[in-house]
């Protein structure tokens, strides 16, 4: 991989504690693979619990001093590794497909998107502005300050190896907290290279570590249990979120979620279909299948049902399966051989329950970790996809009725993160939007991530949100100074 780079040295296989590039004491290793290729493209350093400790000490050694600097000072040094991503952003970009698969073009948007959480949060540590209350009585005066939580530690996936962990050590850093990444153990490598811009853009020692390790759940436990630790932040399964929220149940530890999804993407008779279909590919097959906001559930109304099936099958029809690094690819390989089996049996689930397959529906003849983007009609909220994320290119296509009947159906989920529609009705757009219990909609569009709005889901998707002026506030307490005069 380093061939490919003008940068070689942003590969490294040591983790990045307190400012130093450290192999785990006991020399414990573990691979980094190319999905697409199945080659090994570095063998990580693989910490053990005790020097996740350490790499926690150090980061609340460097906490204090990093919250006593101006925001603007702050702000600076986070303003110098967004440019820094952006300069290497075709490095960092191919790196991520090395070792997550997506196409080329998709990584290089996503390192855009992770840098531009830096660049946004950076501008934010400057306006962390308390307020005053008049005071409750004649001699009381009330001012409300903002001040960092302290040591915060993040878990993320796979499937977003930058922005992921972009959009939760900027709003972090800029407030004056201290952070500990535990990346994704099957991509590290483009964690390990921001660290590499980190350090280059002036980031303390130890106030940015990133710890590899592939014992996820010890190190889910020493972040929740260590007291130095004040803050979690995650992106995962709602299966992991709620056993590290029972986990920081001991020390009453604040936690942000990012957790699953079932977005439904619902198409009225009064939609422009070219658009539906067009979000539709976007929003239901952008990096595989695999992004919690991915569509699950195509709901489609009846009088367009089959005009917007047929025009879905000649756009999936069109998707280029093969290798992220080759150019013209639009579907990459999946994460790993447990990804393809799930998609498979929500597609057989399907298809013994009554649907038609109407493309795809194989492994694809590349073989190894690629299948065909599938497409099935005749979904049922019975079915296992109507209730799972499947995270992985099927599409399965619902019909409804009415405005009432495709609402009761897209809200009957514990998940709540992404919803979309496409309708024209005014009247219509307002009340669905209204109706949908997600944390965000997209309206006549299949790509809602920006960091300049709130990210983050309701019911069993998730806790606290990231981008936005919001975004700060979950790395922020709050405290109340009242003073008698
Ligand atoms: P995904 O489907 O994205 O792999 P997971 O929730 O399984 O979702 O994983 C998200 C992240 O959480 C990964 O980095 C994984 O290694 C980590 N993880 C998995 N189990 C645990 C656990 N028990 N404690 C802490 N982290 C975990």
């Amino acid at each position: 991989i380093k061939s490919l780079l003008r940068r070689p040295d942003l590969v490294r296989d040591r983790a990045f504690l307190g400012g130093k590039w450290v192999a785990a004491k006991d020399g414990k290793t573990f691979d980094v693979t190319n999905p697409a290729r199945g080659d090994v493209l570095a063998s990580v350093a693989d910490l053990s619990r005790a020097e996740i400790a350490q790499a926690i000490d150090i980061a609340h050694e460097a906490q204090k001093p990093w919250a006593a600097r101006t925001g603007k000072d702050r702000a600076k040094i986070l303003r110098r590794w967004y440019d820094l991503m952006m300069e290497h952003q075709e490095d960092l970009a191919i790196l991520m497909t090395a070792e997550q698969g997506k196409p080329l073009a998709e990584s290089r948007g996503e390192v855009a998107y992770g840098a531009s959480f830096v660049e946004w949060f950076g501008e934010e540590a400057k306006r962390v502005y308390g307020e005053t209350i008049p005071g409750h009585m004649p001699d009381k005066r009330i001012t409300v300050i903002r001040q960092p939580i302290g040591v915060a530690a993040g878990i993320t996936p796979w499937n977003f190896p930058n922005a992921m962990i972009a959009r939760k050590v900027a709003p972090a850093l800029a407030a004056g907290c201290s952070f500990v990444i535990r990346p994704a153990s099957l991509t590290p490598l483009s964690a390990l290279a921001m660290a590499v811009l980190a350090e280059e853009a002036g980031v303390p020692e130890g106030v940015f570590s990133v710890a590899t390790s592939s014992a996820a759940s010890e190190v889910g436990k020493e972040f929740c249990e260590n007291p130095k630790v004040r803050k979690l932040t995650f992106t995962g399964s709602t299966e992991v979120g709620r056993i590290l929220l029972r986990q920081a149940a001991d020390q009453v530890m604040k936690c942000s979620m990012e957790l699953g999804g079932n977005a439904p993407f619902i198409v009225f008779d009064d939609a422009d279909l070219d658009a539906a279909v067009e979000g539709a590919i976007q929003c239901k097959f952008r990096n595989n299948g695999q992004t919690c906001v991915c569509a699950n559930r195509i709901y489609v109304q009846k009088g367009v049902y089959d005009e917007f099936a047929k025009r879905l099958k000649v756009a999936v029809e069109k998707l280029r399966v093969g290798d992220g690094l080759s150019e013209g690819t639009d579907l990459g390989p999946l994460i790993e051989p447990s990804a393809i089996d799930k998609v498979r049996d929500h597609l057989k689930d399907a298809l013994d329950h009554g649907a038609t397959l109407l493309t795809g529906g194989e492994a694809h003849d590349l073989g190894g970790q690629f299948f065909q983007p599938t497409v099935v009609t005749g979904a049922k909220q019975g079915m296992k996809v109507a209730h799972e994320e499947t995270f992985g290119p099927f599409a399965p296509l619902f019909a409804f009725e009415d405005e009432a009947e495709v609402i009761e159906m897209a809200n009957d989920t514990i998940f709540g993160l992404a919803s979309y529609f496409y309708a024209k009705d005014l009247s219509r757009v307002t009340k669905v939007a209204e109706a949908l219990e997600y944390g965000i909609v997209g309206v006549n569009t299949g790509i809602i991530s920006t960091e300049v709005a709130p990210f983050g889901g309701v019911k069993q998707s998730g806790l606290g949100r990231e981008g936005s002026r919001h975004g700060i506030d979950d790395y922020l307490e709050m405290k109340y100074i009242c003073s008698s005069i």
